[in-house]
């Protein structure tokens, strides 16, 4: 018998059984007073686990993303970031809408930026130019094809920051794939980056959320920006519940979504009808094909 499998996105995946009971179980309250245990109890994991004082739980990684930007600037400020930065191409113009900063666009090595590159274009102080704030970087990058930041890519780019005085967000998104990826510890991300936008609802499953991390004095402030964005839920404890069964549960099998996807991609490059492919590094394949090659893909998905 066929079995259609769905491999637009790792948002299209649904919860599990075992999530949905840990959910029906989930012990709530009303967040907005701080009293839901559920959405405490995945913010302080989440913070302690990537070595920053605080969480903020967010019903979007693009409000998680934009909140931590806007805590990290002011208006006419600008952020460095990848040219295909989901911050800057995904997010509906929110750098603009909700933080009123510029974006100076970086081409990266498979959308990764290096320092000796962003420290070309860190603007001089001189009222014709907006103030570069922020250096943002995306891990995995999307865009790219879910290629790999190491600790070792992103130190060079930390020193770099704190030498200039800018501040660094992280999309993390899939951090989760990039940790399964390079073996490395969440612990040491903190050290790096004042924010950290770290993905639910992707590969690990959930159906909503993400969670904001920084310090204490950041997230309070990403609270007040939350609330104003009306993202201040109430009982959404059962959401956090999914995070944290998610946590417990499917971070260790995303190895099996990267070594699907290392053989998909091995396929499609063995296709003819195939004109271009990307690394697969994680969970992402990203090829190029002709108009109208769709119904080839029965041939290689049997
Ligand atoms: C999916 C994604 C986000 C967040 O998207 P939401 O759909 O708003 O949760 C942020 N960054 C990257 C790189 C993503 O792929």
């Amino acid at each position: 018998m066929k079995q259609e499998i769905d491999l637009r996105s790792d948002t299209v995946t649904r919860p599990t059984p075992g999530m949905r009971a840990a959910m029906q179980e989930a012990r709530v309250g009303d967040d907005v007073y701080e009293e839901d245990p559920s959405i405490n109890a995945l913010q302080d994991k989440l913070a302690q686990m990537f070595g920053l004082e605080a969480g903020l739980f967010c019903p979007s990684g693009t409000m998680s993303n934009q909140i931590g930007i806007k805590a990290l600037t002011q208006a006419q400020d600008e952020v460095i970031c990848y040219e295909g930065a989901h911050i800057y191409k995904y997010e509906g113009g929110g750098l603009f809408f909700i933080s009123g900063v510029s974006v100076q666009l970086l081409p990266g090595n498979r959308g990764r930026l290096e320092a000796s590159q962003i420290d070309r274009y860190i603007q001089p102080d001189n009222v014709h130019y907006p103030r570069t704030r922020v250096v943002a970087l995306e891990n995995t990058v999307n865009r790219a094809g879910g290629a790999v930041y190491s600790l070792a890519d992103i130190a060079p780019i930390a020193a770099l920051c704190q030498e200039r005085g800018l501040k660094m967000h992280l999309d993390g998104a899939r951090i989760f794939n990039a940790l399964q990826a390079t073996g490395e510890a969440a612990t040491e991300y903190g050290a790096h980056f004042d924010t950290i936008s770290v993905c639910l609802s992707k590969g690990l499953g959930c159906p909503v959320g993400s969670v904001l991390l920084g310090r204490a004095e950041t997230i309070r402030y990403a609270k007040r920006i939350r609330k104003a964005l009306g993202g201040g839920m109430r009982q959404a404890g059962f959401l956090a519940a999914a995070g944290l069964y998610a946590l417990a549960h499917h971070i260790e099998r995303l190895a099996e979504d990267h070594r699907r996807a290392r053989i998909i991609g091995e396929d499609l490059a063995a296709c003819a009808f195939v004109e271009e492919i990307l690394p697969v590094e994680t969970n992402i394949v990203i090829s190029g094909w002709p108009p109208r090659s769709f119904s080839k893909v029965g041939a290689i998905l049997p």
